[in-house]
């Protein structure tokens, strides 16, 4: 057998598509239009690279945002003062505050700090608990949510599937294994103290794999025609891999994400949740 490809830049075209749709008829219907706000503290070039990254897929996607850079000698209390500001402020729907923040800053007081349905990253524990409960009014983590539209993108049906999990993080497998609970599959949890690994996956009719560990799943850890999420992203000198071995596993996965490609739409995902904390601040239904 050899894998069906589920290609990250085709579903993230197909979502941006979507969302320039949805914009340009908002912005034709109500003259507004959704805003982001980010925030960053001290001089970490990755997170201002990611910044300037959001910045210029707004301006693309047709969004307002706006950039507001702090020395790391902000402290808490005023940066959690411009939170402030930003929430109650009616054009910006989405505040991201760049992690990590320098270690004096204390990271959950200030994402605690702002309103949940603004806090698009789906990180506030309002946002986890209202994943956990099922209800409609949260923000899914975008990694996991990345994870959910390669699965839509290729009509799975997730009902009383097994569903594999392996990685425990609070930003992608804790809510991975909550959304596919939520879509009815049996879900199993891994980590690294999971006993017989290769066995359990072997189980799995979907496996997601986000442990940052490269090429760490192998090709008899997968069940024929099994359907392969892989999150990895492990640069090892110029390369990118992921945490399957992509190319063995493609021999006998009925569906598999190529290395890097999942990670790399979660700024789609981020624009696509913004844009759903538009629509639930301005209780708005649009002509589609
Ligand atoms: P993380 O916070 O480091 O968590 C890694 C998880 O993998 C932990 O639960 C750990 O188990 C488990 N693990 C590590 N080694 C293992 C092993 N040998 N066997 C089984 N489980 C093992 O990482 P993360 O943020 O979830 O990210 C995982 C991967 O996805 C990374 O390559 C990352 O670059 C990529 N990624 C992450 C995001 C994101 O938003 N976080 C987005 C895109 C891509 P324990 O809990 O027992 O330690």
């Amino acid at each position: 057998m050899t894998a069906e490809l589920i290609r990250g830049p085709v579903v993230e075209k197909a979502i941006k598509d979507e969302i320039i749709k949805e914009v340009h008829k908002i912005r034709e219907q109500t003259g507004k239009r959704p805003g982001l706000s980010i925030i960053l503290v001290g001089d970490n070039p990755v997170s201002r690279a990611s910044a300037l990254d959001k910045e210029k897929m707004a301006e693309e996607l047709g969004f307002f945002s706006v950039v507001k850079s702090f020395p790391a000698t902000i402290n808490q209390e005023e940066l959690i003062a411009v939170i402030h500001r930003f929430n109650s402020n009616n054009n910006i729907h989405a505040i991201r505050v760049q992690l990590p923040l320098p270690d004096y800053l204390d990271e959950h007081r200030v994402i605690e700090a702002v309103q949940p349905h603004k806090e698009v990253d789906g990180l506030h524990p309002a946002n986890m608990g209202n994943l956990i409960l099922g209800e409609e009014e949260t923000h899914i983590p975008i990694a996991p949510l990345a994870c959910l539209k390669m699965l839509t993108s290729i009509n799975y049906d997730l009902k009383g599937k097994h569903a594999v999990v392996v990685g425990r993080s609070n930003i992608m497998g804790k809510p991975m294994s909550a959304i596919l609970l939520q879509q009815d599959a049996t879900v199993t949890t891994c980590h690294s103290r999971t006993a017989n690994l290769p066995e359990v996956c072997y189980m799995a009719d979907v496996l997601v794999v986000a442990i940052g560990r490269p090429q760490l799943v192998k090709k008899e850890w997968v069940k024929p025609g099994a359907v392969v999420i892989d999150v990895g992203i492990n640069r090892v000198g110029d390369r990118v891999l992921g945490d399957v071995d992509f190319l063995k596993v493609s021999q006998v996965a009925g569906f598999i994400t190529p290395p890097g490609e999942v990670g790399a739409m979660t700024d789609t995902m981020f624009m696509l949740n913004t844009l759903q904390s538009f629509k639930s601040i301005h209780h708005a239904t649009f002509v589609q």
